[in-house]
């Protein structure tokens, strides 16, 4: 491997930065600073969209066979590195070594299979009655990335826009940038001509902020907070470039009247407690109903103790530390907040102290309403909301009251939970114990983003339709 985690990756060099300028990356579980990265600037997000905006013109041109082959021998460097990852997640994320090993490393490698297959099978060319339609690359693909699945999101995005011929400059969270390093490595060792990839790591502020209003950047592909998200897009659309947005969820998981609501705790709980509730889909509102409240609340406990918070490189802990101190700090005002309006802490406490490490116990507020504070906005940590409705028609209503739609979840009878799901105003839902497809789209309804990722349709949102009128008589 050759990486360094003090250097940007632009034109196919690790480079220092022209800033100078260093970001400290902390362990959330310890407190220890133990790297540090690039706090790079204007100039040297110029220098990366530049050598993006030469490569296009040849990377564009090449056979989509080229760049698979590029590809597959990308992921197998890449997967000799898993070791690496599982470290990196670990350390610079604090999320479990148990949960790590799948969601922050195995999982991308599959992804990155599926695309790569998808790839293979997209219909790029189509014949229409008087016209063939071509889809073709949009150009240089500006990808910021949150903290919160540090290699997934980058993972989803990087991929797809690099094999349907598009070059990138990437921005990594600067909370978490450190698996990146290992994705950019691959690339190099792979052999990708100079420029196809780029990675500037800083702050959002400084290097997001040019990225998205670069004139030579053709596409703004965004991972993140909706405010943030709403903030880069007017931005970007000052030059009318193309957007991505994968944004916040407050996503609501509806047990139906006579379901087994004891087979549903492990799906709820994985969700809204793993990787300590920082997941944009989790399902942070359970809406159960009036009349099993009190038997639903005393499985919830029972269950509860099956998760344990602790030190995150131990195998038997699922629940690590929140993130940073803002995380910390923001939960707290959250569970502070979920008291006042007058919700009931029926497990966890208020977190007080953070001197060894950004730890929360999982939060359960029960007698919520929908209207409190702590139902409406993404608290993005261990906390669920549990809310009673008197009958299904209420039950969708509750669920689609939300200014986010990213995903839901429907738990009991599957032809009623079919019912119900095609009620949602969500881009994805899930029935009783359904796995995830990885070919399927995923991306938000309302406040949660345009466009989708992942598989066929993640890899067609790199493309534009051209049509040529083919037909001529002569
Ligand atoms: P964030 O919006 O603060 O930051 C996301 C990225 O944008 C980071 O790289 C950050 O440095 C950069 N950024 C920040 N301010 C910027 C600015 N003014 N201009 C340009 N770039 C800027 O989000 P976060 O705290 O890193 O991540 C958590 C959020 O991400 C949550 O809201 C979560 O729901 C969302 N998320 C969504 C999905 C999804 O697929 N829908 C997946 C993961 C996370």
């Amino acid at each position: 491997m050759a990486y360094n985690f003090e250097k940007i990756y632009i034109n196919g060099q690790w480079q220092d930065s022209l800033s100078g300028q260093f970001i400290d990356v902390e362990n959330p579980a310890t407190l220890e600073h133990f790297a540090r990265v690039p706090e790079g600037n204007e100039e040297d997000i110029d220098l990366a969209v530049r050598a993006a905006h030469n490569a296009f013109e040849t990377w564009s041109k090449t056979e989509l066979s080229e760049r698979v082959g590029l590809m597959k021998r990308m992921l197998e460097i890449f997967e000799s590195y898993k070791d690496k990852i599982i470290e990196l997640e670990v350390k610079e994320l604090g999320a479990p070594v148990s949960f790590s090993v799948q969601s922050h490393c195995v999982y991308q490698f599959t992804r990155t299979r599926s695309y790569i297959e998808c790839s293979t099978q997209l219909p790029l060319e189509e014949n229409l009655a008087l016209s063939t339609v071509y889809r073709e690359p949009i150009g240089v693909v500006a990808c910021i990335t949150p903290w919160n699945y540090p290699l997934g999101q980058v993972v989803q995005k990087v991929i797809p826009a690099i094999l349907m011929g598009n070059t990138v400059v990437l921005k990594p969270s600067q909370h978490t940038p450190l698996t990146a390093y290992l994705l950019m490595d691959a690339f190099d060792q792979a052999g990708f001509p100079a420029g196809v990839i780029n990675m500037v790591t800083g702050k959002g502020s400084a290097v997001g902020d040019a990225l998205a209003s670069h004139p030579l950047v053709d596409m703004v592909s965004f991972t993140g907070s909706t405010k943030v998200g709403s903030k880069l897009s007017q931005r970007a659309l000052e030059s009318i470039k193309r957007i991505s947005l994968e944004l916040g969820g407050k996503s609501p998981f509806i047990w139906l009247p006579g379901a087994d609501y004891d087979k549903a705790v492990g799906k709820l709980f994985d969700s809204i407690f793993l990787n300590s509730g920082q997941t944009c889909t989790a399902f942070s509102r359970l809406l159960v109903p009036e009349a099993d409240k009190e038997m639903i609340e005393k499985l919830l406990l029972k269950h509860l103790p099956d998760y344990p918070v602790g030190d995150p490189t131990d195998p038997s802990v699922k629940i690590g530390p929140v993130s940073s101190k803002a995380q910390f700090e923001k939960i707290t005002s959250y569970v502070k907040l979920g008291l006042e309006e007058g919700a009931t802490m029926l497990a966890g406490e208020v977190p007080t102290d953070c001197s060894n490490g950004y730890y929360i116990k999982p939060v359960i507020f029960t007698n919520v309403k929908n209207s409190m504070r702590i139902a409406r906005e993404e608290i993005f940590g261990p906390v669920l909301c549990v809310i009673t409705y008197k009958d299904v028609d209420e039950a969708i209503s509750i669920a689609n009251d939300t200014l986010y739609g990213l995903n839901a979840a429907v738990f009991g009878n599957k032809t009623q939970a079919m019912e119900v799901a095609k009620r949602i105003k969500a881009g994805n839902v899930y029935i009783n114990d359904a796995p995830r497809d990885v070919t399927a789209p995923f991306g938000g309804y309302k406040q949660s983003g345009i466009g989708r990722e992942g598989g066929y349709a993640g890899l067609l949102e790199f493309t534009q339709p051209k049509a040529i009128f083919d037909h001529s008589t002569f």
